[in-house]
């Protein structure tokens, strides 16, 4: 017999094959004479239907022992269904109940959990619908990402995760002791320096793996990189993670305008992929989460984005009929409610807002030619305010190095970020997508938590 997976089944699968299925017992309904069970993989939203009549040797025993939550393989036939909601079933005629679950401490119970009780079983709440769906379309949308930039010829380039280096100058690192957990029990009166350096410099969890990736594109032209990145900040909001990934393309010969429209195009791509290759799981979302998801995938799609200055968007909040908690005034900074108000209320759709004052940006960017502002850009999503950041890169030595000293950072240790201005540089640009937020404005969830499989805050790290 052959093994499927559920989902190939229920999309492909024809009466009377026979094969073996195996999954987790959502639910089990005992009638006269057989049992329903339905069982899930994990390999899409439905559930595959399983019909076990009390013909089959140790009937009772064996449906005992199948409860919600038990692990199990079904052998068997397949055959139309007479119910609603299927058309096939699997015909048992031979079960193996792998692992049972006790229904009185299996914490998933029929009815719906709050996603807050949920994050609370973690490893757990991959079984329910919504995180199966969650974690579907995260995969879908890292496939995407990856299919978007080989397509174009990007190379996919590895940045490290130890770093000594603060990209964003932000000070949001974690600090890596190189510190024998062991010597710390021997310390107990001494002070413990978790400092201690590693590389003969203080050493982080990077930021970003922009100034590295930088490396790679002055070589191989176009690069992205794609993993975990770090930041310490102590948020207690519902769009930052101690721990999340980030996808960074960083080009070289490309200006603003060009990151610009390789960032829409991007995202493009990925909610075309996702509305292809994940239907029912977006359908879902729609009905069970937030019922303009479809809605904003087929906008994201079909229209371009809104584009405006940092000066231009101050003129709109300024005149904005709009109470917000935080000032409004040219330099300082969007906060979430800004972002906000641009791209859900005013235009309704994604907003790419360049030319930020250089003193809120980070060093790197290339000043413009009032040297007040710089050549930046953040794409600003409904719902969740930035998800993009990105600019083109100052290449100019002379003004580097002042921007570099004028941020309080030292040029020895950038000697080597430096040097690539230094020999053969080139106009280039780039731009970061915190992929959680992607997810997040993807599929509705309201929490960043609720879209990565372990999520990392203050509140919690369980495991
Ligand atoms: P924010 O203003 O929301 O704090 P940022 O401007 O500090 O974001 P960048 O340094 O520009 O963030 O990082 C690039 C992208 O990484 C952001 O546009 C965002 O999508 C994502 N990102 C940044 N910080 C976090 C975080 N703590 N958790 C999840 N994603 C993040
Ligand atoms: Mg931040
Ligand atoms: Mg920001
Ligand atoms: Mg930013």
């Amino acid at each position: 017999m052959i093994e499927h997976r559920i989902a190939t089944i229920l999309r492909s699968s024809q009466p009377e094959e026979t094969l073996v299925v195996h999954g987790w017992v959502r639910t089990k309904r005992e009638l006269k004479g057989f049992t329903f069970l339905e069982i899930n993989d994990g390999s899409c939203l439905a559930n595959l239907q399983i019909v076990i009549n009390q013909d089959l040797p140790h009937y009772q025993t064996i449906i005992k022992q199948i409860n919600t939550g038990a692990s199990v393989e079904v052998g068997g036939v397949l055959v139309a269904s007479q119910g609603k909601g299927q058309r096939i079933e699997l015909k048992a005629e031979a079960v193996q109940v792998y692992g049972d679950a006790d229904p009185e401490t299996y914490p998933l119970q029929k009815k719906r959990h709050s996603f807050e009780f949920l994050r609370s079983i973690a490893h757990l709440r991959s079984r329910t619908n919504s995180f199966g769906a969650v974690f579907r379309v995260r995969n879908a949308c890292a496939t995407a990402i990856h299919q978007f930039f080989q397509q174009r010829g990007f190379m996919w380039v590895h940045t490290p995760i130890l770093t000594a280096s603060d990209c964003e100058g932000a000070g949001e690192l974690f600090s890596v002791t190189s510190l024998n957990l062991q010597d710390i029990p021997r310390k107990e009166n001494q002070e413990v320096d978790y400092s201690q350096d590693f590389f003969g410099k203080p050493t982080y969890l990077t930021v970003s793996g922009q100034l590295e990736a930088e490396i790679m594109a002055m070589a191989f032209t176009n690069v992205y990189t794609f993993g975990p990145t770090f930041r310490a900040e102590n948020s207690h909001t519902s769009r930052h993670l101690a721990e999340f990934w980030m996808v960074e393309p960083e080009m070289a010969f490309c200006d603003l305008e060009g990151d610009m429209n390789l960032a829409e195009e991007f995202l493009k791509h990925i909610f075309r992929y996702v509305m292809e290759n994940c239907e029912q799981d977006m359908e879902f979302f729609n009905q069970r989460i937030d019922n303009t998801v479809l809605e904003t995938a087929e906008n994201i799609v079909n229209n371009q984005f809104e584009r405006l200055s940092y000066t231009d968007a101050i003129q709109i909040l300024e005149k904005a009929e709009v109470k917000f908690d935080y000032p409004v005034e040219w330099g300082l900074d969007l906060q979430s409610e800004h972002e906000r108000y641009l791209a859900e209320q005013l235009f309704k759709k994604p907003v790419i807002v360049t030319d930020y004052p250089a003193q809120i940006k980070a060093f790197y960017m290339k000043l413009n030619n009032d040297e007040k502002t710089v050549r930046a850009m953040d794409i600003l999503a409904p719902k969740i305010g930035e998800i993009i950041g990105g600019s083109q890169r100052e290449e100019r030595l002379d003004i580097l190095e002042r921007r570099v000293l004028a941020q309080g950072m030292k040029p020895e240790d950038l000697w080597w970020y430096l040097d690539l201005r230094r020999y053969g540089t080139v106009p280039h640009a780039g731009f970061g997508l915190g992929f959680e937020r992607l997810v997040q404005f993807m599929t509705g969830m309201g929490n960043i938590r609720d879209v990565i499989p372990f999520p990392r805050t203050p509140q919690s790290a369980e495991f």
